[in-house]
């Protein structure tokens, strides 16, 4: 018989130096334990043989020279097979936690000299850190948060301790590096103590209108937008998904978009409004218990009126809110929706940061619920024209 490897295996015997590792195929090979690198050989545990020899001492037998745990054995195989085709947002969502961890310190060794190129190992890193950001933690102080901010995300103010020492002591404004960097990881944080902090280096160092500017698009990087008054306020849900079309033939999708909505009118234009997208609440991590989400524009007005808004005094009832006059011979552009409703179904995403959502095949799509969304003019935080709140990011469509 001849033995093909890596193959999986269990040790099955134990006896001095040798042992019997027992293959899948039911093949049963030597185990000389110096091969046993960096683990403990014990009865009935699984392990991959990854190379085989002969030892001739007393007659030809089959013998394992190369053994790794599963775990190193599976660890090895993402970063050998680590293409751009196959480190899917999927596949890293199916891996174990103890995986992630060992991934994690794997990925922080590797991207301290990792080639430009390699956006299998960025995008691997990315994908890890939107989905645990918790695994990067312990390694938090090899990271820059300039570059890796997803890994940041919900730390604790006690792995961020030298960047609590720098924001509390620093006296320059986020124009410089060391302080841009500590203002980013501790506005990531999920503690209110790492926010208390910002918002007093701000207070100190952001009277200017510069500063306060620099401030401002770092805290948007966060999910936060900084009010005049040095309030600190979230516009970003956690929940992010990518809306897919739905087969043709499939069950009834959860959601749609470009549905004309023939009962409510536009109040500039008279037109029939658009529901860009309506998703059933059961859809959507967070809304399980409300009403659907709606998504409603004029889709003639959208670009004459801008902020075109909405409003609900009662649920499924839109209603235009105007807050400036229409100006002298106002007419209605051509509409932008695709002319019929398309069915989809909403799949969790890796869109937390726009800054990744240029073209590459880590980009994600921008028919998207929660995230953040991708600009194409400068970001903006839009506030409520009624009670003057920031307004929090639902959805982002395109045509
Ligand atoms: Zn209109
Ligand atoms: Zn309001």
């Amino acid at each position: 018989m001849s033995t093909e490897v890596p193959a999986k295996g269990s040790i099955v015997e134990l006896r001095g130096s040798l042992g019997k590792i027992a293959l899948a195929s039911g093949e049963v090979i030597q185990l000389s334990l110096s091969k046993c690198d960096g683990f403990e050989p014990r009865i009935g545990r699984s392990c991959y043989v990854c190379e085989i020899g002969i030892d001739d001492r007393f007659g030809a037998v089959v013998e394992a020279t190369r053994i790794l745990t599963t775990t190193d054995f599976e660890l090895l195989q993402m970063f050998d097979r680590r293409t751009d085709d196959e480190v899917s947002y999927e596949w890293v969502r199916s891996l174990g936690f103890e995986i992630r961890e060992q991934l994690a310190a794997r990925i922080v060794d590797l991207l301290a000299d990792a080639s430009p190129d390699d956006h299998a190992l960025k995008g691997l890193f990315r994908y890890l850190a939107e989905i645990s950001p918790q695994v990067f933690h312990p390694f938090l102080d090899r990271l820059d948060p300039a570059l890796s901010l997803e890994a940041f995300r919900g730390a604790l103010v006690s792995s961020l301790a030298r960047y609590v020492q720098h924001l509390t002591t620093s006296d320059v404004s986020p124009a410089d590096q060391g302080a841009a960097a500590a203002l980013l990881a501790l506005a990531s944080s999920a503690d209110p103590h790492a926010l208390t902090i910002v918002r007093s280096y701000v207070a100190r160092t952001c009277s200017d209108a510069d500063a306060f500017e620099i401030a401002d698009s770092l805290l948007h990087e966060t999910g936060h937008a900084l009010l005049t008054s040095l309030e600190i306020v979230r516009w970003q849900y956690d929940v992010c998904y990518e809306l897919e079309p739905a087969p043709l033939d499939g069950d009834r999708a959860p959601a749609v978009m470009w549905l004309i909505d023939e009962l409510h009118r536009c109040g500039a234009c008279g037109a029939a409004l658009t529901c860009v997208l309506r998703v059933e609440a059961a859809a959507i991590r967070g809304l399980r218990d409300g009403e659907p989400l709606e998504v409603v524009t004029c889709s003639s007005c959208i670009l004459e009126v801008d902020p075109y808004f909405v409003r609900y005094r009662a649920p499924g009832a839109p209603e235009t809110l105007l807050v400036a006059p229409l100006p002298e011979g106002f007419s209605p552009g051509e509409p932008l929706e695709p002319s019929s409703e398309v069915r989809v179904y909403p799949r969790p995403a890796p869109t937390l940061r726009s800054a990744f959502s240029e073209p590459s095949p880590y980009a994600g799509s921008y028919n998207r619920v929660g995230g953040v969304p991708t600009w194409l003019q400068p970001p903006r935080v839009i506030r409520c024209p009624q009670c003057d709140d920031v307004m929090m990011f639902i959805a982002q469509a395109s045509d």
